[in-house]
């Protein structure tokens, strides 16, 4: 008899990871998710869903009874509520790794005192604070929020005095932190996992390409020397002995100019840089997150063909109901997340473009740019 397994979070990470499971049903037999769009994109690929907010603590401890083990798709969840309700379901990654993780000063705290490389940063209390240290940091800089980040939106780039201001409003009262920009070469990320026995797989090192902010493209393995990659791969690892709990582990990182690493931000949980996973591996990061997560030996992470995730954006100029996208290619993999309304810059779904016949790198990126004008989101 599988176990019920629960999932904080039933976006199209939340998704992915119960179609993985609905492919292991001996090891996992009912799926309920937390979520509180109803018909949330995870319900609709037959999970339960119980629709409520993902702080609500009443909410929690009910899909705590009712689950064996259970997981999340998003930070933000509360570490204190999910640690008390450990006694009715186990939860991984563990609350006390995702207390230090979602809060990205201590995080970056905690890194630094393990020796993993971070950029500069430090903690703001007021206007003040951040005037101070930009005397020595220089500009540009970045004040992000320390919690409740995604696609950027905790980040404020101040690039002179004229934007202190500005950029201190507009967090209006949150926690923030202020860091010193890295000039990088390029983002790069790996996709690391642990199971609960301790057993550690990272997948290749992947390049990413962000547009306004937001994951565009994932370029799977990314273009750079095998030394870059090794001491990429190496820091990577080293951030997984340190950090506590099981599941995969998003890494992101910056290539500096003199090719040194510096990691951005780690994200407890399955990531956007490694959707390639569900073509161009024998094991998608899904699966390996419930195997790490069931105790299961993890699966392989080799990476089998030159892969290109593109994700697929909600167009800037209109929100609602859009047309479906018509976008068929050998060795294209679509995936829609079943989101009915498009907002700007929404991720509304991602292509791999696989390079089964041994393509190059270079070939997949020529045949992409023919594929971006299908990839647009039309108004209906
Ligand atoms: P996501 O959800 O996309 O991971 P986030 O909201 O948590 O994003 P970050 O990862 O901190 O935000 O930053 C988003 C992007 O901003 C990074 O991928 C990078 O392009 C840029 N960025 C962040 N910090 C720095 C920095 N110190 N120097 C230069 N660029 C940075
Ligand atoms: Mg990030």
């Amino acid at each position: 008899m599988g176990k019920t397994l629960g999932i904080i979070g039933g976006g199209q990470l939340g998704m992915m990871i119960a179609e993985a499971a609905k492919k292991m049903p001996q090891d996992v037999s009912e799926i309920i998710v937390l979520d509180p769009t109803e018909n949330c994109p995870a319900s609709q690929v037959g999970a339960t869903q119980i629709v409520a907010d993902f702080k609500d603590k009443d909410a929690i401890i009910r899909l705590s009874e009712k689950s064996d083990i259970i997981t999340y798709e998003i930070e933000s969840g509360d570490s204190d509520v999910l640690k008390s309700v450990e006694k009715n379901a186990e939860i991984n990654p563990s609350p006390e790794a995702l207390r230090i993780i979602q809060d990205k000063y201590l995080q970056k705290t905690f890194l630094r005192e393990n020796n993993i490389p971070v950029s500069d940063f430090v903690k703001i209390e007021n206007i003040e604070d951040v005037k101070n240290i930009l005397k020595e940091f220089g500009y540009p800089a970045l004040l992000k929020a320390r919690r409740d980040a995604y696609d950027g939106r905790g980040n404020y780039k101040i690039d002179s005095e004229n934007n202190i201001q500005e950029a201190y409003d507009y967090f209006k009262g949150q926690k923030l932190l202020l860091e010193k920009f890295v000039p990088f070469k390029m983002e790069v990320s790996v996709i690391a996992s642990r199971n609960t026995k301790g057993q550690i797989k990272t997948y290749p090192l992947v390049e990413n390409i962000h547009e306004e902010n937001i994951l565009r493209q994932t370029i799977a393995p990314a273009r750079v020397s095998e030394d870059v990659t090794k001491k990429a791969e190496a820091i990577a690892e080293k951030a997984m002995t340190v950090l506590k709990g099981a599941g995969i582990f998003g890494i992101e990182m910056f290539v500096t100019q003199d090719d040194s690493i510096v990691i951005n931000e780690v994200a407890p949980r399955v990531h956007n840089s490694g959707h390639h996973s569900l073509q161009s591996s024998e094991t998608s990061q899904f699966e390996q997150h419930l195997r790490a997560i069931l105790g299961l030996k993890l699966g392989s992470t080799k990476l089998i063909h030159n892969t290109i995730m593109y994700n697929i954006l909600g167009s800037k100029k209109f929100q609602g109901e859009y047309k479906p996208l018509e976008i068929s290619e050998d060795n294209l993999f679509l995936k829609m997340y079943g989101k009915k309304i498009s907002k700007p810059l929404r991720k509304l779904g991602h292509f791999n473009l696989v390079g089964s016949n041994g393509e190059s790198i270079d070939q997949l990126i020529e045949k992409l740019d023919t594929l971006k004008p299908k990839a647009s989101v039309q108004s209906i």
